[in-house]
């Protein structure tokens, strides 16, 4: 369903769904760093404790370990959450007639009904 690291395809290679209603906005990012960022931080607090490294060691284990934990996980969270999104039908509330605008769809007909 990717067509680049963060990018959805328009429609789906197998059933040909379109993924128009696809919109996790920050979503990904808020769940990444809600996941991962509090364990890694008690995991660099505790080395900084432990062993009272230089500053040096952080800038080479702790900034890359947050940076790439924090990157790794975006995508198969983005993935679950335009799954939820399809599954539960979610769009943003009030907003029915931009919606149908935004994407060329007639007012009360739903963009998953294909
Ligand atoms: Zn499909």
């Amino acid at each position: 369903m990717f067509r680049s690291w963060l990018k959805i395809v328009d429609r789906c290679e197998s059933c040909d769904l379109d993924y128009r209603f696809a919109a996790p906005d920050d979503g990904p990012a808020f769940f990444s760093l809600c996941l991962v960022v509090p364990p890694l931080a008690l995991l660099l607090v505790w080395l900084q404790v432990a062993f009272d490294p230089p500053f040096w060691v952080h800038l080479v284990v702790s900034l890359p370990l947050l940076t790439i934990g924090s990157l790794l996980p975006l995508r198969p969270i983005k993935g679950w959450l335009v799954a939820s999104q399809f599954v539960n039908r979610a769009q943003e509330a009030g907003t029915e007639k931009l919606w149908a605008q935004l994407h060329g769809t007639t007012p009360g007909t739903s963009d998953f009904d294909q």
